[in-house]
């Protein structure tokens, strides 16, 4: 059985290589992330071009997708060898980005005294050290390290969303966006978002003309205000590491459920992020428990599983793509699709009910069905803006989906979607001519075999609002 659950690979230092690019196309990367925190935009794009050069090469369809780092605290740098802030010591905090000790750490945001309050706690690090604030003076605050960590580098400082007065996307978020979508980039991820409007403000146009746009859940309020942002997003990424500062550890697990469950119902897909394979940045093998979380990820219904300082700065980024697909891969063969599509039937929404988007959830439905009952391997869904088959992905068929659009656009952005094989084709036209294009190009492709019945899902014509028309064929 082929892999259903697609995987986001961050590039970085470690892998940015042509040849470890090649490999990693090859282990299975479906999408690369590029993470602008630690680059200028020049290198970004310069990361960007290479890797479309590589899967063009490798005949291979990658996505790309810019993280647009949002307002980021960071502390200044404590050095690639690393600095001991031993629990129960007492620290400075000063603003500033030049360089931290175990006794001063500098804070890149300029309204550090005024936003922080007594009583914060301040993480530093993905889950390292957590200090609490005990005193504010002119110039500096001071600071008990509750708990301690070895630091290194320049780890981001996690401020509590509600004290953060920065807004989502940061100017500097905008001038990295107009950068990458002139370059043609096919997704855009956005930080710290907290409301729908934070995604109504990057102002891209709609996917396919613009990115396919990636709310990030990593504050509170995000999850407060989850409803409106799915809505306004074209995909959702469960960003654990932040979101991990933000709420208790124990709650983070029933988070991620639940955020993958409302994205499921809106038809939109979702990444489950961060620290999946994170002792494999060193290490030739994960831990059982990292094994379980991706196959969890994948039981609890995440569209992608991604890795993020596994392939950017790890030691061994092929072999950390090679090993989540093969987990990936099994929990995907042990999947209950029956209970699953099931299941959807009673949570699933459509888009305020309207009609285009109705008619499409139900036919949808009645694919899923009809493959379902005939056995049937493949399903071919041809889609304008990927609307059409991100909705059937949502059913989690246990048939191949063969998303095919005449857009390149939309056959780039499908390269997120769960359980998808996206494909460029020409014809528009009438249903007849694009039914027996699509067959063709899948027959020619060896994704369906003469004789064989697949599920067909298109418009009535090419300019048809909604998919109306399900037909089974059998492949000429
Ligand atoms: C996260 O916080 O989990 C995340 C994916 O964001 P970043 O890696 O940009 O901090």
């Amino acid at each position: 059985m082929n892999r259903r659950t697609k995987i986001v690979a961050t590039i970085g230092p470690a892998s940015d290589d042509e040849t470890t690019l090649r490999a990693m196309i090859r282990e299975g990367m479906d999408v690369a992330r590029l993470g602008l925190a630690h680059n200028t935009i020049d290198e970004g794009l310069e990361r960007f071009h290479r890797i479309r050069a590589v899967a063009h090469d490798e005949g291979r369809r990658v996505g790309i997708l810019v993280d647009l780092p949002g307002p980021k605290v960071r502390a200044g740098n404590f050095g690639e060898t690393g600095v001991d802030v031993p629990t129960g010591s007492s620290v400075e905090l000063r603003v500033g980005e030049d360089g931290s000790t175990s006794d001063v750490i500098e804070v890149d945001y300029d309204q550090l005294l005024r936003d922080i309050q007594v009583g914060d706690r301040l993480t530093i690090g993905d889950g390292g050290a957590i200090l609490e604030i005990t005193d504010k003076q002119i110039d500096k605050m001071l600071a008990n390290v509750v708990h301690g960590s070895t630091l290194r580098g320049r780890p981001g400082v996690h401020v509590p969303s509600e004290r953060l007065q920065i807004p989502t996307p940061t100017p500097e978020d905008f001038l990295a966006l107009d950068a990458f979508v002139e370059a043609g980039v096919d997704m855009v991820a956005v930080s710290f978002v907290r409301s729908a409007h934070d995604m109504r403000r990057v102002g891209t146009e709609p996917h396919p003309r613009g990115p396919l746009l990636i709310a990030k859940i990593e504050t509170l309020a995000a999850v407060e205000n989850l409803p409106g942002i799915i809505e306004a997003s074209g995909a959702v990424m469960v960003a654990r590491g932040d979101l991990g500062n933000e709420c208790s550890l124990e709650d983070l697990p029933h988070l991620q459920k639940d955020i993958i469950r409302q994205c499921i119902a809106g038809g939109r897909p979702v990444i489950t992020a961060t620290q999946m394979l994170e002792s494999m940045i060193t290490s030739p093998a994960p831990t059982r428990a990292e094994a379980s979380d991706v196959a969890n990820a994948v039981f609890d219904g995440s569209s992608a599983v991604m890795l993020s300082g596994e392939t950017a700065i790890g030691s061994d980024p092929i072999n950390v793509v090679r090993t989540m697909s093969r987990i990936a891969c099994r929990a995907d063969e042990e999947m209950d699709y029956e209970a699953w599509a099931s299941k959807l039937a009673a949570l699933r929404m459509t888009d305020g009910g309207a009609e285009p988007a109705s008619v499409t959830d139900a036919m949808t439905m009645a694919a899923w069905r009809a493959t379902a009952e005939l056995g049937i391997k493949n399903v071919i869904c041809i889609s304008g803006s990927g609307f059409t088959v991100r909705s059937m992905a949502r059913f989690r068929p246990e048939a191949n989906i063969l998303g095919f659009s005449t857009n390149e656009a939309t056959v780039q952005q499908l390269t997120l979607s769960w359980g998808t094989m996206p494909m460029l084709m020409s014809t528009g036209g009438s249903n007849e001519e694009m039914v027996a294009e699509a067959l063709k190009l899948a027959k020619g492709a060896g994704l369906v075999r003469a004789g064989e019945l697949v599920g067909v899902l298109a418009g009535s014509d090419s300019r048809a609002r909604a998919t109306n028309v399900l037909r089974v064929e059998s492949v000429p």
